[in-house]
């Protein structure tokens, strides 16, 4: 497979370039030049693959050589080796669980697919590698565990001070290691801002071999296909058309999406739902892009006014608006409405989730009443714990901390405190 950038395609790269470099040299997001469709002898398997060999398949097409057969098997396994089950609500409506990953998030599945990829590359040509990541919660805390120990890896993690939940922030400043969190005083889009400039930084780029672990680095965004793949094997045949509602912050989810969809998965449509950081489905509703500030909501780990895999999604639509209009219904909800959304799902469903799921749920609840001859999916991206105080204060009563995570709560916090650009590049210039 060969990726090219999104604004130059004349700057191409194999997938171990891709992934050890994170971003084009002209700061472009690398894209697959094509992207295939499965076939027949894929289809005939499907229902009956098992995650090891559904893994193989599905990622060797973006892969290529670039990872032996055997390695490539193991990896892909790695990152869904945990249950990611459908849990029906009712007839209509199911929810997909993507948190029963080692620190529950569905970030678990691309940060442990990436790190197994780097610490391959690494070892193959014995040169060290820093991953350089902006968190603005689940991402850090998947990265930091997905990469602990991995050798020939050093990891900066960027989070906004006092923007993450407790449980959070403990995931990844506790860890230590190869694992270094930096506290930014700022807001998420500042942390991101800081990482693309390290990344065009010559002095920086010359002392240390930069990459990215947010969802611009390909390794960390394409296997999230695979709970795509995972959750329609769970499709009955008596089940309407599936729309997969995911709740959006960066749009790699979606995105990712979108590819599976492209590879011949049968998702009848998708919903893209935001909080009040709503830059998309205003553009789509409106067709004209304003640039934003994100503003904090209490679902905070999608509080990114400008989401960059968006170009990504423009892409698979030939950039095309009325293309994106048709494949995607986007809509916009309320903290107020968030909460209450997790309140009617307890009350109906007996079902806890974290806010985000709920405006998951919400995106899925307001495109059924238009079209109700489907069957709805959202995406629970985050167990309800990592989110405690938010679900504690909609419900009145706070969720179970799991055993594992006891230990954590109580380790120590280690991070560097930072307020701008030239605090960081002081860091990235130490020798490793
Ligand atoms: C990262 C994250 C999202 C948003 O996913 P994107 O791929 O950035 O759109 C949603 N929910 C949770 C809990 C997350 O951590």
């Amino acid at each position: 497979m060969i990726y090219k950038s999104l604004s130059n395609p004349k700057l191409t790269a194999s997938f171990k370039e891709a992934a050890t470099t994170g971003i084009a040299p002209d700061r472009g997001l690398y894209f697959p030049d094509h992207i295939p469709v499965l076939g027949k002898s894929f289809w005939s398997e499907y229902a009956t693959m098992d995650k090891k060999e559904l893994g193989f398949e599905v990622m060797k097409h973006f892969v290529g050589n670039d990872i032996d057969n055997d390695t490539l098997a193991e990896i892909a396994f790695s990152a869904i080796d945990f249950d990611l089950p459908v849990i029906r609500l009712d007839d209509h409506i199911g929810v997909l669980e993507l948190f029963h990953g080692p620190t529950l998030a569905f970030k678990d599945v691309g940060a442990r697919f990436m790190a197994r990829c780097l610490g391959y590359f690494s070892a193959q040509n014995g040169e060290k590698t820093t991953v350089l990541v902006a968190t603005s919660g689940d991402t850090g805390g998947a990265v930091a565990d997905g990469f602990l120990g991995v050798s020939g890896v050093e990891v900066v993690i960027l989070y906004p001070s006092g923007k993450v939940s407790p449980l959070q922030e403990k995931q990844l400043t506790a860890l230590g290691q190869n694992i270094k969190a930096i506290e930014v005083l700022g807001s998420f889009d500042d942390c991101q801002e800081m990482v693309k400039t390290a990344f065009v930084d010559q002095q920086v780029r010359s002392t240390r071999k930069l990459t990215s672990a947010n969802s611009i680095n390909v390794a960390r965004w394409l296997p999230q296909m695979l709970y795509y793949f995972v959750a329609l094997q769970q499709k009955k045949s008596a089940d309407n058309p599936w729309v997969i509602s995911v709740p959006s912050g960066n749009f790699g989810n979606l995105c990712a999406g979108f590819v599976a969809q492209k590879l011949g998965l049968d998702v009848a449509h998708f919903i893209a739902a935001t909080n009040s950081n709503k830059t998309v489905p205003d553009y789509l509703n409106s067709g004209v892009w304003t640039d934003r500030k994100s503003v904090a909501t209490r679902s905070n780990a999608m509080d990114v006014a400008h989401p960059s895999n968006w170009i990504r999604i423009e892409a698979l639509h030939n950039n095309d608006l009325q293309k994106l209009r048709s494949h995607i219904s986007s809509f916009s909800f309320t903290d107020v409405q968030t909460m209450d959304a997790m309140q009617r799902m307890y009350d109906q469903y007996h079902y806890m989730a974290d806010p985000h799921g709920a405006i998951g749920y919400l995106g899925l609840e307001r495109y059924l009443q238009e079209k109700p001859n489907h069957f709805g999916v959202f995406l629970e991206t985050a167990h309800p714990i990592k989110f405690t105080e938010v679900v504690t204060e909609a419900l009145g009563f706070s969720p179970e901390l799991p055993d594992g995570l006891q230990r954590l709560m109580h380790s120590e916090k280690k991070s560097t405190v930072i307020k701008n650009y030239a605090e960081l590049k002081e860091v990235l210039m130490q020798k490793q």
